[in-house]
Formats: structure tokens, C-alpha cells, sequence
């Protein structure tokens, strides 16, 4: 038997119904970009993550884009983001003209470090973009107090972790915008492409929402140069009809990670020290992880993979290469030990089957092909 990475079948199957009227519904509306059905989504994931407004566009990663355009970062300017991250992260800052700087992550939750994030900061810091990378909530507090000290921008890369929470504060309402990405994978994933921007800000919302239909303040009147980034009404409609489902997914993949963590624990103490490391929240950290991905880490991890593959068992590294050392970024002159926690989190990681509809005995088959790697029964 074999257990895939991912299977959004499971996932599919049962909502079937309601997705082809949900189809039906857009093909009969003749409405296909934005519309109502966008405007729905909009406004039931602004109240989801506890803000006023929500501005559905093409993908996470213009999202993360239009925010930093509409608090005018770009030439001139820096912004602080980790280099352990999905390329878009880094990308989008570059895009906007602005200086990207990396500053390494904290090991127990590979999220960007505040004390470095702070470390880096300069005369031309105007915004840092913090990642809840794999569900789990950066150390938002932190941030938020570095960054209002100093009146720096803040936006939250939520793209991995809709329905995570910090402190009882949901992903998407952290710093001055939020972006989520709608890529198929995600916790609440489309058909295709398609993302949102959420925001306390009235005028951030005001300005991506012109800033996605290029600039128009409506009847043709460009006040300034924007893009073509509309949601489809067909990922909308698929994607109401998925929010619905949301929290109880989550709550299985939640589910999924304490039997993991459970089991694996097991496995870990009969093998001894140089076993891989499981997912944690630091005490205190109030965070509730929705557990985008179950990543352990071992120094062995390529064996490891190498292993659970020969098995039959799906696993993937997120992200094998940090982005301060990726050849699209060597202008930035960053080396080999820059950044040393990212380079060894990237050398380490191994991302586990979760999702949806992964049964129990699947479950038992990733461990088991984990213990026998270690050389231990379970
Ligand atoms: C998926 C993802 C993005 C980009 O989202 P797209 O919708 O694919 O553009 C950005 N950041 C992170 C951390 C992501 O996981």
C-alpha cells in the first residue's frame, strides 16, 4: 500500500454537488471576473478573520504585492522578510522596486525571528513581511511593537494558514494587511489561482481595490498605474462553497497532527537522540497551528525521504533552498551562512501526509516506514 503526499479528491468528493451548482450558478449569471460571487467571499472571510474589509485578487501572491504598493513601498525603500519561505514572499517585495533584507527564522517555529527582524532594521526599513509559515502564527506582538516604535508597515504572509489563531487574534487580522493565497494545496484551496487581501484599513482597501482593475477609480478615471488581478466568479463560488467547510478540515488536520505527534513521540524515544525533531508551539505562544503542512526535521533527512519514498509514502521538502540563496536574489550579495538557521531548516525539513480524508491506517503506515527507518518497531 502507499500513501500519497496529497489527495484533494477526499477532499472534493463529498461536496460534489454542491460545487456543480455552484458552477451552474456562475455560468448562468454570465458574471465570470469579480461580481457577486466574489463580493460574498469577500465580505464571509472579512468577518472570519475579524476585520472590516476583504479584497479578493488573482493569487497570494499579488496579494502580498498590492499591500506593499498601497503603503507605497517601493524604490528607495527596504523591507524585512525571512529567507525560509514559498518565493513569493521575497518576490513580491522585489517586484514593488523595493530592497529585499533577510533576517534568519527561530528554529522551534521556523517563523522569522523578531530580535533578528529588529537586528536588520535601518533608516530605510518601511515594511516587514512575516510568514505563519506551515499554519503557525508568527510572533505578532513582537512585531507589532518593533514596528510601531518606529512606524514601519506591517503584512502578514497569512498564504499557509487561514483559520490559525494567536492569542485568540486570527490569522488575517495581524498588521496593516494580510494576504491568503487560494492555490489548490491550501488549507481552503480553489480550482486554480486566486487569493485575497485583508485589511483594518479602509484606504488600503480602497486603494487595492483599484490598484487589481488598473487603476480605475471607476469610468475609466486611472488616478495611477495598477494591474489586471481580479478573482475568477467561478473559483469564488467553488471557494464559498469550501469556507463552509473550513473550520471542520482544519479540525481534522489538527486532529491528524496530535496522532502524529503522538505516535512519532514513540518512535523518537526508542531511537534515541539522533531521531528527527516533531512540530511545536512554544509555551505561551497562544498559537492554535491549522498545520498547512506536519514538517519534522532530521539530519538525516534525505535518507529519511529517500526511505519513506522507497515505502510508498509521499513527503516533500518546504523549501530546500533558502531565498538568500537563490540565483534570482545573488544581487542582494548574501553567502552561504548568512542565515544560518534558515540554511539548516531548509537542509533538515520533511513535510508528512496531512490533509483531509488521511485515514488512521495511512497514518500508522507513514510511522511505521519512520520507525523502520530508525530501526525500531512500533
Ligand atoms: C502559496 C504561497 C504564496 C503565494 O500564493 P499564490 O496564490 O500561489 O500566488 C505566498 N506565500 C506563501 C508562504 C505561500 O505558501
Amino acid at each position: 500500500m502507499s500513501v500519497p503526499f496529497l489527495d484533494l479528491t477526499r477532499q472534493h468528493g463529498p461536496i460534489r454537488p454542491e460545487i456543480d451548482s455552484a458552477l451552474a450558478r456562475v455560468l448562468d449569471s454570465g458574471q465570470f471576473l469579480l461580481g457577486p460571487e466574489a463580493q460574498a467571499l469577500e465580505q464571509e472571510l472579512a468577518a472570519r478573520c475579524g476585520v472590516p474589509h476583504a479584497v479578493a485578487v488573482a493569487s497570494g501572491t499579488d496579494a502580498i504585492l498590492l499591500a506593499l504598493l498601497a503603503m507605497d513601498v517601493g524604490p528607495g525603500d527596504e523591507a524585512i522578510t525571512t529567507p525560509f519561505t514559498f518565493m513569493a514572499t521575497g518576490g513580491s517585495i522585489a517586484r514593488t522596486g523595493a530592497k529585499v533584507v533577510f533576517a534568519d527564522i527561530d528554529p522551534a517555529t521556523f517563523n522569522l525571528d523578531p530580535a533578528a527582524a529588529e537586528a536588520a532594521v535601518t533608516g530605510r526599513t518601511r515594511a516587514i513581511v512575516p510568514v505563519d509559515l506551515y499554519g503557525q502564527c508568527a510572533a505578532w506582538e513582537r512585531f507589532e511593537a518593533i514596528a510601531s516604535a518606529r512606524g514601519i508597515r506591517l503584512v502578514e504572509d497569512a498564504c499557509q494558514a487561514i483559520g490559525a489563531s494567536r492569542h485568540g487574534r486570527p490569522a488575517g487580522s495581524f498588521g496593516d494587511a494580510a494576504a491568503f493565497s487560494f492555490y489548490p494545496t491550501k488549507n481552503l484551496g480553489g480550482m486554480g489561482d486566486g487569493g485575497l487581501l485583508t485589511t483594518r484599513s479602509a484606504e488600503i482597501a480602497a486603494r487595492v481595490r483599484r490598484l487589481r482593475t488598473h487603476g480605475d477609480a471607476g469610468g475609466y478615471d486611472h488616478r495611477e498605474i495598477g494591474m489586471n488581478s481580479r478573482l475568477d466568479a467561478f473559483q469564488a463560488a467553488i471557494l464559498r462553497v469550501k469556507a463552509a467547510r473550513a473550520d471542520a478540515w482544519n479540525a481534522e488536520r489538527r486532529k491528524i497532527a496530535a496522532r502524529y505527534t503522538e505516535l512519532l513521540g514513540q518512535v523518537f524515544r526508542s531511537a534515541g537522540t539522533e531521531a528527527a525533531v516533531r512540530p511545536s508551539a512554544p509555551p505561551g505562544s497562544g498559537t492554535v497551528h491549522v498545520y498547512h503542512q506536519y514538517v519534522v526535521r532530521s539530519a538525516r533527512r534525505d535518507d529519511l525521504m529517500a526511505h519513506l519514498r522507497k515505502a510508498g509514502i509521499g513527503c516533500t521538502v518546504y523549501y530546500p533552498i533558502p531565498l538568500h540563496l537563490q540565483p534570482c536574489f545573488e544581487a542582494l550579495g548574501c553567502r552561504k551562512g548568512d542565515f544560518p538557521e534558515s540554511e539548516r531548516a531548509a537542509a533538515e525539513v520533511l513535510a508528512l501526509p496531512i490533509y483531509p480524508g488521511l485515514t488512521a491506517s495511512e497514518q500508522e503506515e507513514v510511522v511505521a516506514a519512520i520507525a523502520s527507518f530508525h530501526g525500531v518497531k512500533v
